[in-house]
């Protein structure tokens, strides 16, 4: 057989790899902690599983749903959005439930992307973007996300002919995997700067809900102008335990959110419609259950922070997300530390370098981890500083 080119350019999803470090290790049977994925380890609020499980017996529910969602859905979104972000949308033009963000964030790509053509993508960042943009046959090109820079793109550091064939510009914050936020003057500027460029805007925001010290980010849609330029994907996975769903959504420029409904219509055939029943209950019922989650990372965050502080490691406690961008010790590179801690104290952690070349020197630790599994992984992590020094006075 002779299979595509693409397929040549395309690795494995990064946490494939990691994924069978860990089956290979547990086959052996050694006890493994794993601070790896960010996957909620909480689970689904009752209410949503209820409404759930009620969908599920109703027979008009076993049918195709429509590619656009239920327009109960649709109209929920932009609810949310009004109330939470004071952000109007229409719901028939400017809303698309997705089989989660991750689905519209490659299938985005199909939409502008042309053989050749640039996406702008942040480095370190998560994967899809650039893997989209790569399927799609174009070109990402990177841009650096530093300490420096608060790890905020430089713009004007991007050369003028690879502006004139970027045609996407990917950003996300709260952000995967730095911990690094956003304010609205740095969306105001994307704005500004796609609309000079002529490149429409991708914002990826599915932590908006997972803060912690009282901190309030903004939607890219509060931005000025962003609607005419860009659109926003969120999920339902981040918020409200609900990965394992698959529901998320775009919202924004008409034009966009229409583009990739045509090609989800050539391509899917809609989410379950019982699983839109239980994204309308998550966005309108209840919301207590995110402070409570909320309050149980920020007590995770600190437990980390100080573990990583007092075993060598610099790490700044985020103000959103879940994850710890940490900067592994002098003399590691971030694949050599991830391989240590796991040989020396079984605990798994992520290579920076998996997120992009610019993710060199750290390591990501999401803090998705049952407490009791955490507790034993941060013992395990001082085990490893002792285990050093005795190594390094012995040597
Ligand atoms: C988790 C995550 C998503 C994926 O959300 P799904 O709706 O589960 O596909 C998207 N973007 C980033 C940055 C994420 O970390």
């Amino acid at each position: 057989m002779r299979m595509s080119k693409r397929m040549e350019n395309l690795p494995p999803y990064l946490f494939v790899e990691i994924s069978k470090k860990i089956a290979e290790k547990k086959a052996k049977g050694e006890d493994i902690v794993s601070f790896a994925i960010g996957d909620p380890d909480i689970p689904t609020p009752p209410n949503v599983i209820g409404r759930l499980c009620q969908a599920a017996q109703d027979p008009a529910n076993h049918r195709y749903p429509e590619t656009e969602g239920l327009p109960e859905l649709r109209r929920a979104i932009a609810d949310w959005y009004k109330k939470r972000f004071d952000v109007s949308l229409e719901p028939d033009k400017e809303v698309l439930p997705l089989i989660g963000a991750k689905e519209g964030i490659v299938h985005i790509a199909l939409c502008f992307i042309d053989y050749n053509d640039i996406a702008l993508v942040p480095d370190p960042a998560y994967p899809p973007y650039s893997m989209g943009t790569i399927l799609a046959g174009g070109r990402p090109y990177y841009m650096p996300l530093t300490e420096k820079n608060n790890f905020l793109p430089d713009l004007d550091a991007i050369p003028a002919d690879v502006l004139n064939k970027a045609k996407l510009l990917w950003i996300n914050y709260p952000n995967n995997p730095t911990g690094a936020v956003a304010d609205l003057g740095f969306f105001n500027r994307v704005v500004k700067f796609a609309q000079q460029h002529n490149s429409a805007v991708c914002h990826d925001g599915p932590y908006t809900e997972v803060t912690f010290d009282g901190y309030q980010p903004v939607s890219f849609m509060q931005a000025d102008g962003a609607k005419e330029i860009g659109v926003e994907f969120h999920s339902l996975s981040k918020s409200y335990n609900m990965t394992g769903w698959r529901i998320g959504m775009v919202v924004g420029n008409a034009t966009m959110v229409d583009a990739l409904k045509r090609v989800k219509s050539n391509l899917d055939s809609g989410i379950p419609q019982a699983i839109q029943y239980a994204a309308i209950e998550a966005l309108t019922g209840p919301q207590d259950c995110i402070q409570e989650h909320n309050a149980i990372y920020q007590r995770r965050r600190d437990l980390v922070i100080d573990m990583l502080n007092s075993i060598g490691l610099k790490a700044r406690a985020p103000k959103a997300g879940l994850y710890i961008w940490a900067k592994v010790p002098e003399g590691y590179t971030s694949v050599e530390f991830a391989n240590d801690v796991l040989d020396q104290v079984g605990v798994v952690v992520t290579p920076g370098t998996g997120y992009g070349k610019n993710g060199e020197g750290y390591v990501r630790l999401s803090l998705t981890v049952p407490n009791a599994a955490l507790v034993k992984g941060l013992s395990r992590l001082a085990g490893w500083r002792d285990h050093k020094s005795k190594f390094k006075s012995r040597g």
